[in-house]
């Protein structure tokens, strides 16, 4: 077939949904004004969620999942970019109801895009991430809420996911003594390496605890969410700052004001797939200048397009250490 390409496309059938790697060709992707050679994918919790059918997240079908990419401008239409050109793409709705990365190419809106910054290949891009952006706008909330490297400890719930992992490596890059929050305490030198100056069992939060418990930490960057969440809010110390970005323990708050009223506590909602442009290139920018690449490398393991169905299998049942890159090539 002229110009094919492969993709990963899944079909939503009366029993759920099937997956299956097809060749394609243009005509098979959805409307956008630039075209991209995709390099790099990766698996992120959302696509896990997307590709067993866990949460309802794919909006179309057939169509291509995969919540970013990485790659080169093939053609464009728009008015910002041009052919070769580098680029970055997370959220805005793709891999959810426009089709997405798991394919060697991708047609999206250019207002979408984000310039590749230099320091970083496609494939070092797409080992950040959805996980390790979404990780970065975590930090800049707690900046830009006030809490210092020198406030005290800072707690990473999920500390082997995605998030957790990058969030460990840019606070300890930026002086602050980050704490690891596990269920997989067998990984603790893992996270040392990353910089988490202590390793915690994440049962401490799972059970129900006080509306408000002793002042532990200066600020937290939440990933599970639920009961974990409402002990962490309830732990944080008087004018602290607690990020909550996921839900992979689930996504209630059974929770109360008392952290909010009493000690000035602020519970900071980051977003990554609707954020502007503006916070987009932000938080890149700085991941260009806080992340440490060795660290990045040690966290993040390479699958191909064949490997994501295992791979979205496993990031629901909590078995991915850090972050999983998929080569589409
Ligand atoms: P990962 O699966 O890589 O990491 C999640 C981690 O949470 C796991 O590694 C595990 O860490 C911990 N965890 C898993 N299940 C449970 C549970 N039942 N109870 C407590 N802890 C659990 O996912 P990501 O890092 O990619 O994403 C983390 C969360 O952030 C997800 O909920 C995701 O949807 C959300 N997210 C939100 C974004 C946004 O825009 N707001 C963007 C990106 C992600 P450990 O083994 O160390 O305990």
């Amino acid at each position: 077939m002229a110009d094919s390409f492969r993709a990963l496309m899944v079909t939503k059938t009366d029993d759920g949904q099937s997956a299956e790697i097809k060749d394609i060709t243009d005509a098979d992707l959805m409307e956008g004004d630039v075209t991209v050679a995709v390099s790099h994918s990766t698996v992120n919790y959302k696509d896990g969620l997307a590709l067993t059918g866990t949460a309802p997240i794919l909006r179309a079908s057939p169509m291509i999942p995969g919540i970013d990419f990485a790659g080169e401008v093939i053609s464009s239409d728009h008015a910002d970019w041009k052919a070769g050109d580098k680029v970055v793409l997370n959220g805005y709705g793709v891999g959810e109801g426009h089709s997405g990365g798991y394919a060697q190419r991708a047609r999206v809106k250019g207002d979408w895009l984000v310039k590749l910054p230099d320091a970083f290949s496609t494939a070092d891009a797409m080992a950040i991430g959805t996980a390790g952006y979404t990780a970065m706008l975590c930090v800049l909330a707690l900046e830009k809420h006030g809490v210092g490297p020198k406030d005290g400890d800072i707690l990473v719930t999920g500390a082997n996911g995605g998030v957790g992992s990058v969030a460990i490596a840019l606070l300890a890059k930026l002086g602050y003594r980050p704490v690891a929050s596990t269920g997989r305490p067998e990984e603790a030198d893992y996270l040392k390496a990353l910089g988490a100056v202590d390793v915690i069992d994440r049962k401490e939060f799972s059970e129900p605890g006080r509306p408000i418990g002793k002042e532990r930490w200066a600020g937290a960057v939440d990933a599970v969410g639920s009961t974990t969440l409402a002990n962490v809010i309830a732990q944080t110390s008087y004018g602290g700052t607690v990020a909550a970005c996921g839900l992979a323990g689930g996504a209630d708050l059974p929770s109360s004001v008392y952290p909010f009223i009493l000690r000035g506590v602020t519970l900071c909602g980051i977003d990554s797939v609707m954020a502007p442009r503006g916070i987009r290139e932000e938080a890149w920018s700085r991941l260009a200048r806080d992340l440490d690449l060795d660290k990045l490398n040690s966290m993040t393991n390479t699958i191909g397009l064949d490997g994501v169905i295992g791979a979205a299998s496993d990031i629901i049942a909590g078995k991915v250490r850090g972050r999983l890159i998929v080569d589409v090539n």
